[in-house]
């Protein structure tokens, strides 16, 4: 037990340390954004590297950035994939439901132009496509740093 204690002690902090301060988007939420994360047609490596930019290594949330469960209690709307024809009435509605002033994020070249899914039969197209976007995160997938970075501009901090 003690052992452990001494190599806990020994590690210290994990984090990154935080870059400089980015300059603030003209979308900005000073202080801290809620944020509802919607996949709107992703493969999933997206929301990968969006779970690793809120876990503890980068640690989104230090900057004021969290999740939220609904879209009700959102600011901001994190987008991922192309929007499928399934998911494009439901990704309008999810932005009708969050109170303004709001805005979307979208992550990743799908969530951009419809990336390495564009042309497919069951695309709707782009998130910009759907909603009015914001912010736009390209890579695919983005890192984490990328996302986070994005997520600053917003809470200015
Ligand atoms: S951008 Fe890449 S990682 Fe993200 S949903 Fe599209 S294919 Fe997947």
């Amino acid at each position: 037990m003690l052992r452990l204690w001494h190599k806990i002690r020994r590690t210290g902090r994990v984090a990154e340390p935080a870059p400089a301060r980015p300059a603030p988007h003209e979308r900005a939420f000073p202080g801290s954004v809620q944020v509802r994360h919607v996949d709107a047609g992703s493969c999933n490596g997206c929301e990968v590297e969006i779970a690793s930019a809120f876990g503890p290594v980068h640690d989104a949330e230090r900057y004021g950035a969290r999740l939220v469960a609904s879209p009700r209690h959102a600011d901001v709307l994190l987008v991922t994939g192309p929007v499928t024809r399934n998911m494009a009435e439901p990704l309008r509605r999810t932005y009708d439901a969050v109170p303004g002033p709001k805005a979307v994020v979208a992550v990743g070249d799908c969530a951009r132009d419809c990336g390495v899914f564009a042309g497919a039969y069951g695309v709707a197209g782009a998130v910009h496509d759907v909603i009015p976007v914001d912010v736009e995160i390209a890579g695919c997938p983005p890192r984490p740093e990328a996302i986070t970075e994005a997520l600053r501009k917003l809470t200015g901090r």
